[in-house]
């Protein structure tokens, strides 16, 4: 199946037009700011508050949905899921998707730490996409500026991606977590496996996952951003088991 990025009614969108209102409006960077903020979490069961979040599209939309370049069946994918369940999930993510194609870098990257500043708690990085994945060469391009601009602030940017059919070699300044192996592209694999005795040797077992499977209550388990294994652009390939 080809990406399905575009093939859906923007006219469709709840709150589209109300954003596009608020876009309009917007003559500062603090203006963005604002706006950009009503798109961004903050930590999730996995990952730690210190973590922003932002989606440049939906599970629905995702370029890999139900091809073999995603490791999970598209009837087991969370973030579908979740867009099918909860009725404001899918048309928020598709808000981000617009507002994803309306920030050039720059504004991104400066809105952001507009954001940053008004915050009480620290702020260690960014992951891109915890639903959807990157769709065209271009969004490679504008997240490597934006990481560029956040990497003097002490803020690090990741991805885990099953685009392989993308141009990576442009991803210079963010960490990509690959997960699949059609292409060589990322920093490291992120792979998911039958059980703990199929980890390749010089791999490891994502802390979190293995703190699960062991019977850990989730606020003990190390959560991303405490782990930085798939933050850091050095280090082993990841697993993650299925049993
Ligand atoms: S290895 Fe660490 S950073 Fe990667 S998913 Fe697991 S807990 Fe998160």
């Amino acid at each position: 199946m080809d990406p399905t990025y575009g093939e859906y009614d923007t006219s469709d969108i709840d709150g589209l037009q109300t954003l596009i209102e608020r876009m309009s409006a917007a003559d500062t960077i603090e203006d963005w700011s604002f706006i950009l903020a009503d798109y961004i979490s903050w930590g999730n069961i996995k990952i730690d508050k210190s973590v922003a979040i932002f989606n440049m599209n939906s599970a629905t939309d995702c370029p890999n949905a139900d091809t073999e370049r995603c490791q999970v069946p598209w009837n087991a994918c969370y973030a579908h899921k979740a867009e099918n369940i909860y009725p404001n999930t899918l048309p928020y993510r598709r808000r981000q998707e617009y507002l994803w194609d309306s920030m050039d870098p720059e504004t991104w990257a400066e809105a952001f730490l507009q954001i940053v500043e008004r915050k009480r708690n620290p702020v260690t990085a960014v992951r891109f996409s915890e639903a959807g994945d990157f769709r065209v060469d271009s969004d490679i391009v504008r997240v490597n500026r934006i990481a560029q601009l956040l990497e003097p602030h002490g803020i690090d940017v990741y991805t885990y991606s099953a685009s392989s059919f993308l141009n990576w070699d442009l991803a210079t300044d963010f960490t990509i977590n690959q997960s699949n192996e059609f292409s060589a592209y990322g920093d490291r694999l992120f792979s998911a496996v039958p059980t703990v005795d199929d980890v390749p040797e010089g791999a490891v077992v994502c802390p979190f996952d293995y703190a699960k499977s062991n019977g850990v209550p989730t606020e003990d388990r190390p959560k991303c951003g405490e782990c930085r294994l798939c933050i850091d652009d050095t280090g082993p390939d990841v697993y993650i088991t299925l049993h």
